[in-house]
């Protein structure tokens, strides 16, 4: 369990399709797909990929009326709930509740004002499926926005409260909320005033357009890790400029990294120094790779010299340490069993698969 630095109340837990989200559930992985509207098979195909990764929430952009067959044909066959992402069109969003959503994502800000906004609510209602009110630094309501006594984390966490206390007045609760900004410290402010202010409504958290692999890794984990370690976030989606897939193993690699969630292997690597004969970086690389389908949490090392590697490695389930012209393999730091240089990354796998 996270070590929490604050306590909340639990939040009121929602399903989405057949996973529940808030409440006493674990903090779940989604990710957003990114082929064409158009193109059932390759959206299809994607979600697969991002199941395998472990994604177990999609959400798919649904920008003109007529893609919503196609959004339908995804819906009847996704191996994962779909989460419908609307602006501007209220119309798409009361169909896409009728045609196989499992929850929708709007803006209320951008999505006509609240006369329509309460009629997606009606429609999420008649559905049964929850929606996420997300409001962004970027598109803030304009009375909000204009204001000069506050700063963006407060118009942020007001613009929330507003949508959210407009929800109940028309009596819909199944709401969820997000509250993102391309920076770091502003996003995590937001969510800890939106916490404090409203701490049963559950949070989907990220950092909006957070960049490329390794800045958009980088950021998120600095934000999101913050607020997950204090107690805060249902759901959370890295997002990157880079394949969804990504998103899902960096997801994963943060909940491990702060023992939240465990799934799949952890690679324990040293940086190396001149104790290193062998290429570690090209090793460690092909490693994770050839075990990246393997579910079960597991701490693998991969280090570089045998002096120190096992020692230093000790509280890994398995692990290699390079000699010169060998690899020592190691279980919690007591060796078993040497390979060749060359077949050091086949034997480690091959006795991490019949673990
Ligand atoms: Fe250097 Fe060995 Fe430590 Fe790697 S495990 S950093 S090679 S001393």
């Amino acid at each position: 369990m996270p070590h929490k630095t604050r306590h909340y109340v639990k939040t009121r837990q929602v399903m989405v399709g057949d996973i529940p989200l808030g409440g006493d559930a674990p903090c779940v992985v989604q990710s957003m797909l990114s082929v064409s509207p158009e193109d059932v098979e390759e959206n299809l195909h994607q979600i697969a990929r991002l199941k395998d990764a472990g994604c177990e929430i999609v959400r798919i952009a649904i920008p003109k009326r007529e893609y919503l067959h196609v959004f339908e044909r995804i819906c009847k066959e996704s191996e994962l709930p779909v989460v419908a992402d609307v602006h501007f069109d209220h119309i798409i969003a009361l169909e896409a509740a009728q045609r196989g959503a499992a929850k929708l994502r709007i803006n209320p800000g951008n999505i006509g004002g609240l006369q329509k906004t309460e009629l997606v609510f009606e429609a999420a209602r008649a559905a049964g499926i929850p929606i996420r009110i997300g409001v962004n630094a970027g598109s803030l309501d304009t009375n909000i926005a204009k204001r000069t006594d506050i700063s963006i984390s407060e118009k942020l966490a007001l613009s929330a409260r507003q949508y959210v206390d407009f929800a109940h007045e028309v009596g819909f609760n199944d709401i969820v909320v997000s509250a993102k900004a391309h920076d770091v410290p502003t996003t995590i402010e937001a969510y800890r005033l939106i916490k404090k202010d409203m701490p049963q409504i559950p949070l989907h958290i990220g950092i909006t357009e957070a960049g490329t692999l390794l800045q958009g890794v980088v950021k998120s984990a600095a934000g999101l890790g913050i607020l997950l370690y204090e107690g805060i976030g249902d759901t959370l989606r890295i997002s990157l400029t880079d394949d969804p897939v990504q998103e899902v193993r960096a997801s994963w690699m943060l909940l491990n990294a702060l023992n939240i969630r465990k799934r799949g292997p952890e690679i324990i690597s040293c940086p190396t120094c001149g104790r290193c004969n062998v290429d570690l970086i090209s090793m460690a690389q092909e490693v994770e790779e050839r075990i990246s389908h393997i579910n079960k949490p597991l701490r693998v090392a991969v280090m570089g010299c045998a002096v120190n590697g096992p020692g230093e490695a000790k509280d890994a389930d398995i692990g290699v340490a390079s000699a010169d012209g060998y690899g020592i393999i190691f279980k919690h730091g007591k060796a078993f069993r040497r390979a060749n240089e060359k077949d050091i990354v086949s034997a480690l796998v091959q006795e991490i698969e019949n673990m």
